[in-house]
C-alpha cells in the first residue's frame, strides 16, 4: 500500500473468523484468522471461486452477520456493537438482490440514503437534497431524477443504487458483485465509476467481482480467496506476477493466462508453429491457433515459420524454398489443418 494511503485507516479487523454458527453444534467456519485494512480512496476487490465466502465476508464486514472470532471496526468504531442508524452512518451496502422497488422515482430511492441523516420524520433539509442531486450527478443520472426505478435498465438501476449509497455519505461503501447481471459495456461502466468516485470522493470501495480482468486493472488491493483460504492479499499486479492468480483459479479446463490477464480455454496444444511479427494480427492468430491445437512460439529464425503482417493483415507461411500467401484467416487455418 502507499504512504497517503496508510493515513486514514477506514476499516480494520483483526483476527476475524467468519461462518455460521450452528444450533446445538460446533460454527461452520469459513475463513479464520483474518487481518485486513482499508484505507480512504481505495477500491478494493475481493475475488474467490463460487462458494469461497465472498458474500459471507462481506456481510459480515458490513454488520449484516456477526462474526465467529475477532473484531472489526469503522473509523474506530465496533461494527458488532452499533445501532442500525449509526452503523448506517458508518458504511453503506449495495446487495446482489434485483431492486423489487414498485413506483419508486429515482430521487425518492436516493433520496432513502439519507435516512441515518434525518429527523425522526424523515423530512429532508436543503443540505439532504443537495447531497441527493450530488450524488446523482455522480453517477450521470441527473437527467433521470423523476423517472421510475422499475422502468430504467438493469446498468442504470445499479447507477441508482450506487447514487444511493453515495446520498448516505459514509466513509465506506459496500457491494456485492456490483456487476453481476450487466453486460459487458456495462460492466466496464461501473468499475471505471467506482474507480472514479473513489478518487473523487475519497470514499473507500470494498466489493467482490466474478470479472478478474476487470478487477485487475480498476482495484489498487485485492483480496484473493482461494477455496478454502488462506486469504492472500496484495496490488493486483503482485499477484499475477507472484502466481496468486493461477493457483487459485485454475482449473483442468479453465487457465488463467498471465500474458493478458484473463481466462483462457484451455486447448490442449500439441504442435508448435514459429512465427515472426508481433501485432494484433498476431494476438488473433493465436486464438484461432490455439483452437486448432497449435502453440505459436516467437522464432525469427525458424527454417519453416510464419509471418504476419498488419494492416491490411497477411499470413505468409515459409518453409524451406515454399513461401505461400493467405489474405484471410479462414484460408490460413484450412492450410494449417492440413498438417
Ligand atoms: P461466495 O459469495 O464466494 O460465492 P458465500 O459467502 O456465499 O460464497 O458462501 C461461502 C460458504 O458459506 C459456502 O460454502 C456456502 O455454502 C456457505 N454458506 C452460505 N450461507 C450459509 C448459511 N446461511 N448457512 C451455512 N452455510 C452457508
Ligand atoms: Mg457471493
Amino acid at each position: 500500500m502507499g504512504i497517503q494511503e496508510h493515513k486514514n485507516k477506514v476499516l480494520e479487523a483483526k483476527s476475524l473468523t467468519i461462518g455460521y454458527p450452528k444450533r446445538g453444534g460446533k460454527p461452520i467456519r469459513i475463513l479464520s484468522d483474518l487481518n485486513l485494512e482499508i484505507h480512504a480512496g481505495q477500491v478494493i476487490c475481493i475475488l474467490g471461486p463460487n462458494g469461497s465466502g465472498k458474500s459471507t465476508l462481506l456481510r459480515t464486514v458490513a454488520g449484516i452477520q456477526e462474526s465467529l472470532e475477532g473484531n472489526i471496526d469503522v473509523l474506530g468504531q465496533e461494527v458488532n456493537t452499533q445501532n442500525h442508524k449509526k452503523l448506517a452512518s458508518l458504511l453503506s451496502v449495495v446487495l446482489t438482490e434485483r431492486i423489487d422497488v414498485l413506483n419508486l422515482t429515482v430521487y425518492q430511492l436516493v433520496s432513502m440514503g439519507r435516512y441515518p441523516h434525518n429527523d425522526w420524520l424523515g423530512r429532508l433539509s436543503s443540505e439532504d437534497r443537495i447531497i441527493i442531486e450530488r450524488s446523482l450527478e455522480q453517477v450521470n443520472l441527473s437527467g433521470f431524477m423523476h423517472r421510475d426505478v422499475d422502468e430504467l435498465s438493469d446498468g442504470e438501476q445499479q447507477r441508482v443504487m450506487i447514487a444511493k449509497a453515495l446520498a448516505q455519505d459514509t466513509p465506506l461503501i459496500i457491494l456485492d458483485e456490483p456487476t453481476a447481471h450487466l453486460d459487458l459495456p456495462n460492466r466496464v461502466e461501473i468499475m471505471r465509476l467506482l474507480r472514479d468516485l473513489s478518487t473523487r470522493t475519497g470514499k473507500a470501495f470494498l466489493l467482490s467481482s466474478h470479472d478478474l480482468d476487470l478487477a485487475l486493472q480498476s482495484s489498487d488491493w485485492i483480496w484473493l480467496i482461494p477455496k478454502g483460504g488462506p486469504v492472500i492479499q496484495g496490488m493486483p499486479e503482485d499477484l499475477v506476477l507472484n502466481g496468486s492468480f493461477e493457483a487459485s483459479f485454475d482449473t483442468s479446463k479453465v487457465r488463467f493466462d498471465p500474458s493478458s490477464g484473463s481466462f483462457q480455454i484451455d486447448y490442449k496444444t500439441k504442435k508448435t508453429i514459429y512465427y515472426e511479427g508481433n501485432s494484433i494480427t498476431g494476438f488473433w492468430t493465436m486464438r484461432a491457433l490455439a483452437r486448432e491445437g497449435f502453440n505459436m512460439v516467437p522464432d525469427e529464425h525458424a527454417a519453416n515459420r510464419l509471418i504476419l503482417r498488419e494492416d491490411p493483415p497477411r499470413w505468409a507461411y515459409l518453409e524451406g524454398e515454399k513461401r505461400m500467401e493467405f489474405k484471410n484467416m479462414y484460408q490460413f487455418i484450412r492450410f494449417i489443418r492440413s498438417f
